[in-house]
């Protein structure tokens, strides 16, 4: 403690002085050693249990703020009273907070002073630094939004677990230039440290929501309005991929004569036509394209025989079957081989030679 009472004033502690506690009234010791703080010590405890020991973390911060500011006695209607460690003219109450509290202190700290600011002390614990600046880091080369961090944390993250359902603002400080801010949970963003002395300094005190919140809270509702809009468009993506796939089916459904019970998918060879039969998978006997590949001669060639056509292509599928081609490998044939180059030749007597080789080739296998 800084101050103690000593005829109706706030004292500090000096070599041999007396007070007492501000709070409960209680006798203080003047404790004013080499290493620690010169601070006041309560000789039984103090009534006040949320006092905690100061240390010089504590006592650099409550001394950024005038000194009537510091160690002011809160009183709520039922007649409790606290120590609040810092409360500004516009009635702002800070709290610096060292060590681990439980929730149920913190809730009830919440509710005591309504306009409540915590300042945390980050560097207690150093995996919280180390959590902290490598998600900080993570997140801040995922979105370039430098203000705030949309993310929502591991579940191992003491400092959000214990601090983040928070219902006051929650700097987290570092000791580094910039305090962090957790803001309704999972958003973070960085402040500067200068800026925020300076602002609750300021008599305008008041204009925390506007300095420190508002442009938070802009960021996250742009945040969230990209989101939707992403969302959206997803939304508008997948319901044409889901047309178009319908579309696509009804047009093979139709072109290969499908029955409803059957159902197709596209592999290597193009489309195969399946119907299941509980875990057994039956592929519809392929028919040997001959159609197709004259309805190719027909469109592409000046002259063309049908008729001779049809024969070529009839004895073809007859030697492969000799030769004990199953249908499946019939069909792939026609799909790997006798389509495409069909497709390749310029004229009639160019396709004839292409079968002619084409049977030749299958002969020797
Ligand atoms: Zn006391």
């Amino acid at each position: 403690m800084k101050f103690a009472l000593f005829k109706d004033e706030r004292i500090e502690a000096t070599k041999g002085a007396k007070g007492v506690c501000p709070c409960c009234g209680s006798e203080l010791v003047a404790k004013c050693g080499e290493i620690k703080v010169h601070h006041w010590s309560h000789k039984k405890k103090c009534d006040d249990h949320w006092w905690e020991n100061e240390t010089e973390w504590h006592r650099n911060w409550k001394n950024k703020f005038p000194k009537k500011w510091q160690e002011i006695i809160q009183k709520d209607e039922s007649g409790e009273k606290h120590i609040a460690d810092v409360k500004t003219s516009n009635g702002w109450v800070i709290e610096f907070q060292h060590s681990a509290i439980s929730k149920e202190e913190r809730d009830s700290r919440d509710y005591f002073y309504n306009k409540l600011i915590w300042v945390i002390d980050g560097t207690r614990r150093p995996t919280d630094i180390k959590q902290f600046q490598d998600e900080i880091n993570l997140v801040r080369n995922m979105r370039n939004k430098t203000r705030v961090l949309g993310y929502e944390f591991p579940e191992d993250y003491r400092l959000i677990r214990e601090w983040g359902s928070s219902k006051s603002k929650v700097l987290i400080d570092f000791g580094t230039d910039e305090l962090w801010l957790i803001y309704n949970g999972f958003y973070t963003s960085a402040f500067s440290r200068n800026s925020f002395i300076e602002m609750m300094n300021n008599t305008q005190s008041d204009e925390v929501y506007k300095v420190l919140l508002d442009p938070i809270q802009k960021q996250i509702d742009e945040i969230k309005a990209e989101q939707e809009k992403n969302r959206r468009e997803q939304e508008e993506k997948d319901r044409i991929r889901g047309q178009k796939f319908i579309e696509e089916d009804l047009r093979i459904r139709k072109k290969y004569d499908m029955k409803d019970d059957e159902d197709w998918f596209e592999g290597s060879l193009g489309i195969k036509i399946f119907k299941r039969y509980g875990e057994k998978i039956v592929y519809r006997r392929p028919k040997p394209k001959i159609p197709y590949v004259i309805g190719i001669c027909r469109n592409r060639f000046h002259y063309f025989d049908i008729k001779v056509a049809s024969s070529i292509l009839n004895n073809y599928v007859e030697v492969m079957k000799k030769l004990d081609y199953s249908d499946e490998q019939i069909e792939d044939e026609f799909d790997i081989n006798v389509i495409p180059k069909t497709m390749d030749v310029k004229n009639w007597t160019e396709w004839k030679n292409l079968m002619e080789q084409l049977k030749q080739r299958i002969g020797k296998r």
